[in-house]
C-alpha cells in the first residue's frame, strides 16, 4: 500500500490523542508506560525534535550518548532501545519507516542561530521544547542537548570525517513509533529551522498519534 498520512494514522490500538502540530510550533504530553507515540510526516522532509524525561524524576532524562554507546551504533532506528542518563530502558523505537534519525544530541537554539547565521531571533527548538514542558514543571535548564532525539534528521558521517546536516529523505506518510518503558514527559518541536538543509529550507507541520 502506498504511503499516506491517512494510512499512517491507522494505528494498531486505541487512540488516546492525535494532533497536527503546525509548522514551527510545539506540543508537550505525558505518556504512560506501555503507550506508543507515533510521529508522522505530512509533507515529508520535516524534522521533529523530541525530549524524553522520566515523569517521576525530572533529573532522569534521555541520554543519546548512552543510547548510542549501549546499542553500539549512531544509526538509532527500529529495534533499538533508547536509554536514560541512569542507563535504564526509557523508550523503544518499535517502527521506523525512514531509518534516518540523528542521535547526536543538540537542537537549534538562539545561540546556534546567532553563531551560524548572525541572527538569534528566528524561532528555535530550545525555546519550543522549554515551552512544551513548562506545564509539567520542567524548567529551561532541565531541557538539555543530550535529552533530545531528532526524528527524520539526516546528518551525514563520511569516512573522511565530514559530519554535516543534509536534506531529509523522509516522505509524506513516513512515521516512527516510540514505545514508553517508563512514565514519560515528552516535548515535541516541529523544528523551525529554515536556514539549513535540516528541513529542506522550509518549516512544515507534523502529526502525532498517541495510542495504547
Ligand atoms: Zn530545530
Amino acid at each position: 500500500m502506498a504511503k499516506s498520512v491517512e494510512a499512517a494514522s491507522r494505528v494498531d490500538g486505541k487512540v488516546i490523542q492525535e494532533y497536527v502540530i503546525p509548522a514551527k510550533e510545539y506540543y508537550g504530553l505525558r505518556m504512560a508506560r506501555g503507550q506508543t507515540l507515533r510521529i508522522i510526516e505530512i509533507e515529508g522532509q520535516q524534522v521533529m525534535d523530541n525530549v524524553f524525561i522520566n515523569a517521576d524524576n525530572h533529573t532522569e532524562q534521555l541520554s543519546v550518548i548512552w543510547s548510542k554507546s549501549i546499542n553500539g551504533t549512531w544509526k538509532l532506528t527500529k529495534g533499538h532501545m533508547l536509554y536514560s542518563t541512569q542507563c535504564k530502558p526509557m523508550v523503544e523505537i518499535v517502527e521506523d519507516t525512514v531509518g534516518m534519525n540523528y542521535g547526536g544530541g543538540s537542537y537549534c537554539t538562539q545561540w546556534s542561530n546567532h553563531f551560524r547565521y548572525g541572527d538569534p531571533y528566528p524561532r528555535n527548538c530550545h525555546d519550543n521544547l522549554t515551552n512544551a514542558l513548562a506545564q509539567f514543571g520542567v524548567d529551561r535548564e532541565q531541557v538539555t542537548e543530550s535529552s533530545e532525539f531528532c526524528n527524520f534528521m539526516n546528518v551525514g558521517y563520511d569516512p573522511d570525517g565530514t559530519c554535516e546536516i543534509r536534506v531529509p529523505i523522509s516522505e509524506p506518510g513516513d512515521y516512527i513509533d516510540f514505545k514508553a518503558h517508563m512514565d514519560l514527559l515528552v516535548g515535541m518541536s516541529c523544528c523551525p529551522q529554515e536556514k539549513n538543509p535540516c528541513n529542506n529550507f522550509k518549516a512544515k507541520p507534523l502529526k502525532f498519534v498517541l495510542f495504547e
